[in-house]
């Protein structure tokens, strides 16, 4: 027997024990089998040495037997999946770390499914606590029409007491506060997208018309050869003809903060871009964290319908968080196969990294700057942005700005990871991981923290103190100004 196949529970097998073969651990899910992506797994635990749950919890076992092991080791009479894949945060960290392409989350994913499904009672608090973190969709509007009731409300000792009691909803963070206008009323009262059509046809004008706009995308292409996102799209990098995007908003930006939609519909009409806003759902993230298969398939078959729609009528997705463009782009390809779901993925974007593909952003920004109550930032890197390739933009991005200091925190974790550091059980984990992230922002001694993660902004904030902004607030200010004017 090769090292390969030994079994990972109940020691080494009988001697002799001829019966042993690697199985399918879901014997149900035949269309979804990742054996061979197991396979390819050869136990090097570079995946568990980046994993920042395994780091500070001498309890969690790690990616490589949450993903490989369980999928290639189990036993004849054993599918049960071990329950401390409830501890996986779904950083996607060990993804980009396995060196043998080890498909690691799509693995925690599909098992973490099973688990919920199979085992966790339907009537325990865990299962509900984790329904109603997954499904902050369906509670949103509700804040949202009364915000301030529900601001103050959600703000009082009391609630967070209960909620901790009651749900198991950690008391010691803040609840985020719900706007008093939503993105996507503010889209509405503006005039939607005839009013974005019409400020994009402007703006183009203003900037030579279509073939200087074909010309400096072109410009900008040839000088970002080298760029690693462009090559990884391949033939998909090539911009939308009509200079036409639709924006997943996702919940946060729509319900809590909307100047990061504002901001990123302002800073692509100004380079001359129609925005489209389709109807959409969660994107899913916090579903496939919590196990909820069925909730993400949901959302999922609504979002690739709408966003599929956008792209026939030559749009190309954009996504201002970093989890919602990870999502699209890996985790429904892996999980999912409606129709047009690899078309959404491939045509998915991250706002800044587009930008940087189809236009000459930092030339764009030379010359141009903030203001001195907007100039020095630390900044961190989400773990969905480096699982796209994308950690370093955002530096380079903002080094364009006249006057701008930047200080990168490094590659750790925020430790909140969506869900998981809203849990009364991981929240002493989950500020432990942030550590080394909070002793640098506190280093940096900047102005302001940059990201362009809702949760690791909140855990920054929850952390060091720092107000925190998003990298297309600042490129607002950088190339739009006073959004007033343009919007008034
Ligand atoms: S990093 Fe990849 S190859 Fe190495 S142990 Fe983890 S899954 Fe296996
Ligand atoms: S997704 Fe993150 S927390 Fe989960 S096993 Fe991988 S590295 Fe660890």
């Amino acid at each position: 027997m090769s090292d390969a196949e030994q079994p990972i529970d109940g020691g080494a097998p009988d001697e002799g024990d001829d019966e042993f073969e690697p199985i399918q651990v879901f014997p149900e899910a035949e269309e979804m089998d990742l054996r061979p992506g197991a396979d390819d797994c050869y136990k090097c635990s570079t995946c568990d040495t980046n994993c920042p749950v395994a780091a500070v919890d001498d309890e969690f076992p790690g990616p490589k037997f949450q993903g490989p092991e369980q999928w290639r080791l189990k036993r004849q009479d054993d599918h049960d999946i071990d329950d401390s894949v409830m501890k996986c945060s779904n950083c996607m960290r060990c993804d980009s770390a396995c060196p043998s392409s080890v498909p690691l989350s799509q693995m925690h994913n599909t098992a973490r499914g099973e688990y919920v499904e199979q085992t966790m009672s339907k009537l325990s608090r865990e299962y509900l606590r984790n329904r109603m973190l997954a499904n902050y969709r369906r509670f949103a509007p509700l804040g949202a029409t009364f915000p301030r009731t529900a601001n103050f409300v959600l703000g009082l000792s009391i609630t967070k007491w209960l909620g901790e009691k009651t749900l198991g909803i950690t008391s010691e963070r803040e609840l985020p506060a719900f706007a008093t206008e939503t993105f996507r009323e503010w889209w509405e009262k503006r005039g939607g997208n005839a009013a974005s059509k019409r400020r994009a046809q402007d703006a183009r004008e203003k900037r030579g018309g279509n073939a200087a706009s074909k010309r400096r995308a072109q410009d900008a292409r040839e000088k970002r050869g080298d760029n690693a996102a462009s090559k990884r799209r391949g033939e998909s990098n090539q911009p939308s003809e009509d200079k036409r995007i639709a924006y997943f908003h996702g919940c946060y930006s729509n319900y809590n903060t909307p100047e990061v939609g504002k901001a990123l519909v302002r800073v692509y009409e100004r380079f001359g871009y129609e925005v489209l806003v389709p109807d959409q759902h969660c994107s899913g993230t916090p579903m496939f964290a919590n196990g909820m298969l069925e909730d993400a398939r949901r959302a999922a078959e609504t979002n690739v319908a709408e966003l599929a729609d956008a792209i026939e009528n030559g749009a190309d997705i954009i996504a201002s968080c970093s989890s919602c463009s990870m999502s699209i782009r890996q985790e429904y390809p892996e999980l999912f196969d409606f129709e047009g779901t690899e078309d959404v993925s491939a045509n998915t974007w991250d706002a800044v990294e587009y930008l940087r593909v189809h236009e000459d952003l930092e030339a764009e920004l030379e010359g141009t700057s903030v203001g001195a109550e907007f100039d020095d930032f630390v900044y961190h890197a989400p773990c969905h942005s480096r699982n796209q390739g994308l950690n370093g933009q955002t530096i380079e991005v903002m080094d364009a700005i006249d006057g701008i200091d930047v200080h990168d925190v490094g590659d750790s974790c925020s430790g909140i990871s969506g869900t998981y550091g809203w849990k009364a059980e991981n929240y002493e984990t989950s500020m432990k991981i942030g550590e080394e992230m909070f002793e640098h922002m506190a280093d940096a001694d900047a102005r302001t923290g940059l990201t362009e993660c809702p949760t690791c902004s909140m855990q920054m904030e929850h952390g060091t103190g720092y107000e925190i902004t998003h990298t297309l607030e600042v490129l607002e200010a950088a190339l739009v100004g006073d959004s007033s004017e343009t919007d008034g």
